[in-house]
């Protein structure tokens, strides 16, 4: 007890802390604001320590409270706190679309356009040939237009905003029918009911889960139906005993009917995925042709643009969903633009979209290619580690994303296991996540597994190099 009271009082005071070299230098880079809570959080977080340990004489005796050892811990605990939230990382996860990492990273092309819009005035809206007011629409409807074979098309701030904005102005107060093997969950608040509802249509259920008829679409009919909804169950596999709708027939039905059908195709696949050996995902310009009115899909998933909803579709329909009032609530930003407009123009060469545009990039990489990197980072880490086994091992990458939940894409994976006791693999993802950049990456049991799927090639050596890193701090 007296040996605690000891240690507490000789607690050095912030003052003290504040003329170590390491606070000093703390102090001429960054706010007072910011080093000051953090030296009197370190000096409390050791009050704590030392009233937690006790008695524990053992304990208390390693403690090192010396001045500078204390700034030092302080004067980290503040640049900790003085770095950004948002911070670039390394995914090693192998997967593609990865909502809570971002979902994608832009082509270079659209960080161009979006660093020089960002960084100047330019002309949102307006037109430059005229000298006119413009609509900020015009950057992006061409060229989408063309893209998808569709009449019109409009941009909102998510797939989300965007299946909402058809629903609100065009089927409120009115009946939408949609099959009840399509009432999914995306992912967070975004249900298919709960959208519907708080957009004021009035959905109504027809089929069973796993098989729904035409008939069924048909006989659910009143004079208050406004349209059919077709919803692409991205994220989830219906395997056996099933049926569903195509979107041809069902836009057949609701023509005939003089209603409106609209599919919400989530990820929204421009480019054939059979190429790459993929399951086949819908495209957007398929469900055009099949005459769906409107067309709804995600510019961050395997688009591999920035976040936004993209509607394309019927004109007359369009017009009608811009001039609602929601529009400008879901609208649009100058950086979503600039970089949806460069996306969208790597397509017009759909080699180039491929070799460019990193979803595609990452999806078609081949497991030979994927294997030598692995060989390689391997044999580095195996002679810089002595207290792991490394090896390579095959493994399944997946899409993510909500996109193609039963592909598999075959890889090959870095394995590190630590060795000793010293050090859990638990321990090491944590390093690696409170790395600069943060290494994120795969546990399995306790190894640790590194999928170079999703690693750029120029990101290697930093993979390496957070790995070592990792076991020496
Ligand atoms: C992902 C998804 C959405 C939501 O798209 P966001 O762009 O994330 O808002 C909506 N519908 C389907 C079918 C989806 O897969």
């Amino acid at each position: 007890m007296t040996e605690t009271r000891e240690l507490l009082r000789k607690l050095p005071a912030v003052d003290r802390l504040l003329r170590e070299t390491a606070l000093a230098e703390a102090l001429s880079k960054l706010p007072r604001r910011v080093v000051l809570p953090a030296v009197q959080d370190t000096i409390e977080q050791c009050r704590r320590e030392i009233i937690a340990a006790g008695d524990d004489s053992s304990e208390l005796q390693v403690m090192d409270l010396t001045p500078i050892h204390l700034a030092e811990r302080a004067a980290t605990l503040a640049k900790k706190r003085a770095a950004s939230s948002l911070r670039p990382l390394i995914n090693a996860t192998g997967i593609v679309i990865h909502t809570n990492l971002g979902r994608v990273p832009l082509a270079q092309e659209a960080v161009d356009a979006l660093t020089g819009v960002a960084a100047n005035y330019n002309n949102l809206e307006l037109s430059l040939a005229s000298g006119r007011r413009g609509s900020r629409q015009e950057h992006l409807e061409q060229l989408i237009c063309e893209l998808c074979g569709a009449e019109a098309a409009l941009v909102v701030n998510n797939n989300a905003a965007a299946v909402f904005l058809v629903l609100r102005a065009l089927a409120e107060k009115r009946e939408v029918i949609v099959s009840r093997g399509q009432l999914v969950e995306i992912g967070g608040s975004f249900r298919i009911p709960e959208i519907m509802s708080a957009s004021g249509a009035l959905m109504v259920e027809v089929g069973t889960t796993n098989k729904t008829y035409l008939r069924d679409y048909e006989r659910a009919l009143t004079e208050n139906s406004a349209a059919f909804l077709k919803v692409h169950t991205s994220n989830y596999n219906l395997v056996g005993f099933t049926a569903e709708v195509e979107t041809a027939e069902l836009a057949d039905l609701a023509h005939q009917h003089n209603l409106l059908m609209f599919e919400d195709l989530g990820s929204g696949a421009l480019i054939d995925l059979k190429k790459f050996g993929l399951p086949p995902e819908p495209l957007v310009q398929d469900s055009i042709t099949a005459g769906a009115d409107l067309v709804t899909f995600s510019g961050d998933k395997l688009l591999g643009g920035p976040q936004a909803g993209i509607i394309v579709g019927r004109k007359s329909l369009v017009s009608a969903l811009r001039s609602n009032q929601l529009a400008r609530i879901v609208r649009v930003d100058k950086f979503t633009i600039a970089a949806m407009e460069a996306t969208l123009r790597l397509y017009l060469d759909e080699e180039q979209a491929a070799e460019k545009i990193p979803v595609w990039k990452m999806l078609a990489t081949q497991e030979a290619r994927l294997q030598s990197r692995a060989e390689k980072i391997a044999g580095q880490l195996a002679k810089l580690l002595k207290t792991a086994e490394v090896g390579i091992q095959m493994g399944i990458s997946k899409v993510g994303g909500g996109a193609l939940p039963a592909a598999e894409l075959p890889t090959w994976l870095v394995s590190v296991k630590p060795k000793q006791a010293e050090i859990s693999a638990v321990e090491l993802v944590e390093r690696m996540r409170d790395g600069e950049p943060p290494l994120i990456l795969r546990l399995q049991h306790e190894t640790l597994l590194f999928d170079l799927r999703t690693v750029r090639e120029d990101q290697e050596q930093t993979l390496v190099d957070k790995i070592t890193g990792a076991f020496q701090s």
